[in-house]
């Protein structure tokens, strides 16, 4: 068995692993590099390996750092299927078809300024790309509802575990058998927390296991319990409401908007918050928060525990509104505080989030509430860092708004609890951190080398291939 590593190696995007047995080339995942716009634009435009060479392409969840190059797969001449969840195919055309759009109106903006010199910029990839990518998608059910194996090729099938990261992420455990010999390799795709609201805890793998490609993001990280997360939460909502401030939340379109809207309709109900306005801002967020409730088989139990039975619906409250045009948000930008808005891109690279931060950074009666995972060289990671000054669109702004973080509601695991999810694996022989910046995976590496001398641990280098023995 070989295993390359083409991306999602020595930093957190652009997620793609080859493996290859006997004649069988399995692409899992199929990601996009996230951060500077010139870098990651040229290791996007062209994929390291040649596409018409594939077998069959695994996705483990939509975010576009795990599914966002495979239009370029398709337009390099790849002819097979994709196999990921029912859940997972719904997110990834949204979150295509947004990140189409978004090309679009960039190749735009660059001819219309003429950025690009002569010749006129194009998008990446278009609708009708995205069109073609979901025409591929072959939907395997998660191993609760079937146990059996999925067949990809001769001598190779798959199963899916519960990632509990986002709607429809899954583990993906394949299983090669050549010569009357089987081999296993797991890859954890993003891995969720335990007893996060509305999604389900990763699930344990049962088969065993020799090869594992582990995600690595907070490899170094120890995350306060939800209880304690959700009291800050409470805590700094009232003191910015009682001070008249806007509360600005970043947001990334799935996971952490859901949950964050699931534990503010508790605080709201509890009375432990005042019914203040709250606006997802995100024409994405909306829809696929439309996904999240056509799935409900995708809740953990505690979901219908609390809204399920008084026909509430977990997502949707009187106070709460999903904002639709364009005009609608720019409304937001004059409107006094209190309130809320929950905006995406994520880590303030992108989106009407930009136009928030302008309007809202430079009054200290405001909040900007951190949720998630800041990628270096991002404007997010700038001001968890406590930048007094940042630049947006060229223009400089000082920071004088509140910046709080809570990391707690990310939806990846922390390092105790991934390294407790590799021990659950049986025959578990050989782990690759992967997903992770460099600091986070060694520190990881050395936690788990302390109990486990008779574990290989690699931190791949991106592009670098490993030949493995079979065992
Ligand atoms: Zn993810």
């Amino acid at each position: 068995m070989k295993v390359t590593f083409y991306g999602g190696a020595g930093g957190v995007t652009g997620s793609k692993h080859l493996i290859e047995v006997g004649d069988n080339k399995i692409l899992l995942d199929c990601g996009t590099f996230q951060g500077h716009r010139q870098e990651t634009r040229e290791l996007n435009s062209k994929l390291p390996f040649d596409a018409k060479a594939i077998t069959a392409v695994v996705i483990s969840h939509g975010h576009l750092d795990h599914c966002g190059s495979l239009p370029l797969l398709i337009r390099d001449g790849y002819e097979g299927r994709i196999y990921s969840t029912d859940a997972t195919k719904d997110v990834a055309e949204w979150i295509l078809k947004d990140a189409a759009h978004i090309q679009q109106m960039d190749a735009d903006y660059m001819n219309r300024h003429r950025i690009k010199g002569p010749e006129l910029a194009e998008p990446l990839f278009t609708q009708k790309d995205v069109d073609e990518v979901m025409a591929r998608f072959i939907e395997v059910p998660y191993v609760r509802f079937s146990q059996e194996w999925f067949h990809l090729a001769p001598g190779v099938s798959v199963k899916f575990y519960d990632a509990g990261h986002i709607l429809g992420s899954a583990v993906i455990v394949l299983q090669f058998e050549q010569n009357g010999q089987t081999e296993r390799l797991a890859f954890t795709g993003d891995l969720g927390r335990v007893g996060t609201p509305l999604l389900p805890d990763p699930e344990p793998i049962t088969d065993k296991v020799e090869n594992l490609l582990m995600e690595s993001t907070y490899g170094n990280r120890v995350h306060r319990s939800i209880p304690e997360a959700v009291e800050t939460l409470r805590d700094v909502v009232n003191q910015t409401y009682k001070r008249g401030g806007k509360i600005i939340v970043p947001t990334f379109a799935l996971g952490r908007t859901q949950e964050l809207i699931y534990v503010l309709h508790q605080l709201t109900d509890k009375k432990l918050i005042p019914r203040m306005p709250i606006y997802v801002d995100s024409p994405l967020a909306t829809n696929l928060t439309n996904v999240f409730t056509r799935h409900p088989e995708t809740y953990d139990e505690e979901a219908w525990k609390d809204f399920g039975k008084k026909g509430d619906l977990p997502l949707a409250f009187r106070n709460l509104t999903y904002t639709v045009s364009r005009e609608e948000s720019k409304a937001l930008n004059t409107k006094p505080g209190p309130f809320m808005v929950l905006s995406a891109s994520g880590m303030c690279e992108a989106g009407r989030i930009l136009h928030h931060l302008i309007n809202g950074l430079e009054d200290e009666r405001n909040l900007i509430l951190i949720t998630g995972f800041q990628a270096q060289n991002t404007l997010g990671r700038r001001l968890v860092e406590g930048h007094k000054a940042v630049k947006i669109f060229r223009q400089k702004f000082s920071v004088k708004a509140q910046v709080e973080v809570i990391n707690e509601f990310s939806a990846h695991a922390d390092a105790p609890a991934l390294k407790k999810y590799a021990e659950t694996i049986p025959g578990l022989r050989h782990i690759f951190l992967v997903h992770g910046e460099g600091s986070q995976a060694e520190a990881f590496k050395k936690l788990v080398s302390q109990d486990h001398a008779d574990w290989q641990i690699d931190i791949p280098q991106i592009n670098q291939s490993f030949t493995l023995q079979n065992h």
